[in-house]
């Protein structure tokens, strides 16, 4: 007989037991993504869905920005890379989510703010809101908390979760969660002990993980490239941040971006990460006001950037996190290089 490891324990304050304490017996669940979705919120999200309406309970997904749809038109607000996804169906429009429910299940939110708008059914969930992340940055905002910090991802939260309920993972579950993994690994660059383990076993299921990577990773519309041509060209380096770490910053406006999806703006800060003369990279989108900046920052050594987006407002990892900018460029710019010292 074959012994396959599995993934080790995490932090011994993350207590599985009492998420799924906290799912048995509710009988109505919504489960909220975070606005501007990955892979990881909604792959996680529906994985968990999946298992849930497996055991009869009636379960929604959804995430502030997802709009109405049917089987004939996609659902608005989530990145066409993801069309593919098994569940799907347990998707429900952000203005229809009940407003009472049994239980709230965030995933891969690290502050009620992460849910945007919806964070106003928190209210209205009998047996509260139940966190599951794996961002340091975590503000424990919810009734039950369970976050691990040395998970790299939601969706390996998740399947230990379902491993301590019992829930067989089959290839629907599996694609849902071996897409979270594979994309907040960066596909398996940044992994940790038990990371592969997982990651064969979503593989034995019999999913196309390489074609699931593909589409998720690898595949970008022809006017992502002049979209590059043009935001690169944007790259500042400012060597004496960071207390002499450096710092490289580009900048995606509106026009730039115009016609693509999120897919190719968020891909944009891969490329930046990889300056050598800089521990920070930031990319700063324009959002929808003239003057608001969706910040994505990485760290490449010892800069925690975690820290430095919750200076300013946000949050994240240690070595990726992210904040919003509410000032003209030059402004916003400013206040990031004064944090940074
Ligand atoms: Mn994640």
């Amino acid at each position: 007989m074959t012994v396959v490891p599995q993934p080790p324990e995490s932090s011994d304050d993350v207590d599985l037991d009492s998420a799924v304490a906290a799912l048995e017996g509710a009988r109505r669940v919504t489960i909220l993504c975070h606005v501007q979705p990955d892979a990881d919120t909604i792959g996680s999200g529906l994985a968990l869905a999946i298992a849930l309406h497996r055991k009869g309970v009636q379960v929604c997904v959804s995430f502030d920005g997802l709009g109405p749809h049917n089987a004939a038109a996609p659902p608005p607000g989530l990145p066409a890379s993801m069309l593919g996804f098994p569940g799907l169906e347990h998707l429900v429009p952000a203005a229809d989510v009940p407003v009472e429910t049994d239980l709230v299940v965030t995933v891969d939110c690290g502050s009620a703010g992460r849910v945007g708008a919806l964070r106003d059914r928190f209210g209205g969930a009998r047996r509260g809101v139940l966190v599951l992340d794996h961002h340091r940055s975590n503000t424990r905002f919810g009734t039950v908390n369970v976050v691990d910090a040395q998970a790299e991802s939601t969706a390996g939260l998740i399947t230990r979760l379902l491993d301590g309920w019992g829930v067989p993972i089959d290839e629907d579950i599996a694609h849902c969660l071996f897409a979270g993994l594979v994309t907040d690994t960066g596909s398996f660059r940044w992994v940790r002990t038990g990371t592969h383990a997982l990651a064969e076993r979503l593989l034995a299921t019999g999913i196309d993980g390489p074609e699931i990577a593909r589409t998720l990773l690898d595949t970008h519309p022809f006017g992502w490239l002049p979209m590059l041509s043009r935001v690169l060209g944007s790259a500042r380096l400012v060597p004496e941040t960071a207390g002499g770490a450096g710092l490289v910053y580009a900048v995606v406006r509106r026009d730039d971006a115009a016609g693509l999806r999120s897919e190719e703006v968020e891909s944009v800060v891969d490329i930046v990460r990889t300056t050598a003369e800089a521990d920070v990279a930031a990319v700063f989108k324009q959002a929808a006001g003239v003057d608001v900046w969706t910040v994505s920052l990485r760290a490449r050594g010892g800069t925690d950037v975690a820290a430095i987006a919750t200076a300013l407002g946000g949050g994240g990892h240690k070595s990726a996190a992210g904040y919003t900018a509410h000032a003209p460029l030059d402004e916003a710019v400013t206040a990031l290089i004064t944090t940074l010292g």
